[in-house]
Order: structure tokens, then sequence, then C-alpha cells
């Protein structure tokens, strides 16, 4: 063909499944030498589902009211946790009352007015303050040792229930995870807002053993700004609104296209749409070969 390398690499990564904005970001994504892995959407297939309803003690919610009150606060959410809430509440044909004030902080969780109380669902890491209960700590800890990805419902400022989330690993996660790790010589990184016992294990099923968890989307931009700084050409590879900020701040940035919130798409340099993570490493070996015959 007659097409300029880096034209005819952007052909082929589209054929492959990934699309990229431009030939600049082809060169640049054949010079990373570090990889950042989000986890819920990215290794996880992001199509979470509620595993446990946990109403506290002194609660007067049974399993079908707290989850219709995490589910009423949740819906105009569409982070992928809220999904799950929502969806459960759906198959047990639960009524949703109207969720006022609306407000969601990304890594953190979601605050509405529900019958006029205020509602906060979201990490046990990142609650409103004043924080009152002690109590679904411990329900907490067991979620998450478990491998849950725990989610408190606070109402009125206080902890109400806990809401037990499970996602299962993308099938190609390991293979792809051991693809970037000969391609750069080292393994990727998991960078997660989620807590750090689920991320732990999951690092641990895919090859993973750095691991930086409980991170806000700032905290997540400060560690890639960390590796920049000593010189390193950082790759983020996320699905989330919290991935936004980091996905910008990278030598390159790639998203997960199907479940990948709209910013992080328009952020993004590229966007996976064949939904393979294993497209990834495949996309960064074209750019490198294409470059060589660009140089
Ligand atoms: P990740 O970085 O793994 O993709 P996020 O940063 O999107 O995860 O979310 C981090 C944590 O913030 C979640 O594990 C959850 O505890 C909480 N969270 C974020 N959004 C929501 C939401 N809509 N509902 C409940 N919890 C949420
Ligand atoms: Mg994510």
């Amino acid at each position: 063909s007659t097409m300029p390398p880096l034209l005819s690499a952007i052909a082929n990564a589209g054929r492959r499944g990934v699309l990229a904005k431009s030939a600049v970001v082809m060169e640049r994504l054949g010079q990373i030498d570090t990889v950042a892995l989000d986890k819920t959407g990215t290794l996880t297939e992001g199509v979470p589902y509620v595993t446990n309803l946990r109403p506290l003690p002194g609660s007067d919610l049974d399993d079908t009211a707290l989850l219709a009150l995490a589910a009423s606060a949740e819906h105009p959410s569409e982070h992928p946790l809220a999904r799950a809430v929502v969806t459960a509440a759906r198959e047990r044909n639960l009524a949703l009352a109207d969720a006022d004030d609306f407000t969601s902080t990304p890594g953190q969780g979601v605050t509405a007015t529900i019958n006029g109380h205020t509602v906060t669902v979201g990490a046990p890491a990142h609650l409103p303050a004043p924080d009152t209960g002690e109590q679904h700590q411990e329900v907490v800890a067991e979620l998450e040792e478990a491998g849950r990805t725990a989610v408190v419902v606070v109402r009125d400022g206080v902890p109400v229930g806990v809401l037990g989330i499970a996602d299962r690993l993308r099938p190609d996660a390991a293979a792809t995870v051991a693809a970037l790790t000969r391609l750069t010589g080292r393994a990727p990184v998991l960078l997660t807002g989620d807590n750090e016992r689920a991320a732990r294990r999951l690092a641990a099923e895919v090859g993973i053993t750095e691991v930086r968890a409980g991170l806000l989307p700032q905290d997540k931009v400060a560690a890639v700004k960390e590796w920049e700084a000593q010189g390193r050409k950082v790759l983020v590879v996320g699905d989330g609104v919290n991935d936004a900020p980091a996905l910008a701040a990278a030598h390159s940035g790639i998203a997960m296209g199907k479940a990948g919130s709209d910013l992080a798409l328009e952020t993004a340099d590229a966007v996976v749409v064949r939904d393979e993570l294993a497209t990834i490493p495949s996309v960064v070996q074209l750019s490198r070969t294409a470059r060589r015959l660009v140089i």
C-alpha cells in the first residue's frame, strides 16, 4: 500500500478493534514503557451484580427496603456499580422513588434526596461526615475479605445498610497483563478507587503485584505524574469518569468502549471498541512497527 505507515497502523488497529483518534496518538502508543490499569470495567467485565443485602441492626429496613432505597439514589448514575444496584431492584420488581438533588462524586459515590431523606450510597472510605456508625465496618470488612466491593447506604447521616457487589474478571485479563509485561519489561500497575483487599485479590489472579487502591481521580493523576517525572512514558487504560483526568495526564490514554463513560471515551486518545483487553498489547506492537518504518 502507498498509505503512510502511521495511517496504515490506524487502519490495522481499527481492524483489531481499537479506534485511534490520530496518527500522533498512534505514534505515542509505541513509546510507552509503563502501563497503569483501572480495575472495575477495565480488568473486570464492568457488569457487576449485587451479591449481598445487609441492612444494619437498628435500621428499620429489611433487605428489600434497603435495596429500593439504594436503587432510588443510584438511578440517575451511569457508574457500573449503580447499574448493578438498579438491575437488582428491577429483577425484584421494586418501585423506585424519585431522586432529587442528585450529585455524583467520582471514586466516592452518589447522594440524593429520597422521600425527604438525604441518602448517600458509596465507598466506605469516603462516607459523608459525620460518619456516626461503627457497626457497618464489621460487615464491610467481612464482604471485602470475600473479594466483594462493599458500598454503604447512609440515610440522614446514619449508615443503614451495606451492599456486597461482585464483578467477573475479563477472560483475557491475565494474558493481556503477561503480554504488556513482555512488551514493556515491567508488569502493569493496578490503579483503583476500590478497596485494597478486593484489589489485591484480583491483582494476584492476573499477575500484578503493584496495587494502589482507594484512589480518587486526582490520586490516579498523581501516580501518573510521579512516573512521568522519572522519565517514564505511561499508558493509562480505564473506563470511568474517575479515570478521565488520568487518561488526559498520561502519555497515552485508552478507554474501554463498551462499559466506558462518555467522558472517558472523549478524553482518551484511543478507544477499545471490540471490548477485548487483548487488543491493547497488539496495538502497542503495531505502533512500534509503524514508528520503525517512519523513522
Ligand atoms: P475503579 O477505579 O475500580 O474503576 P471507581 O473509582 O469508579 O472504581 O469507584 C471507586 C469506589 O467508589 C467504588 O468501589 C465504590 O466504593 C465507590 N463508588 C463510586 N461510584 C459509586 C456509585 N455510583 N455507587 C456506589 N459506590 C460508588
Ligand atoms: Mg473503572
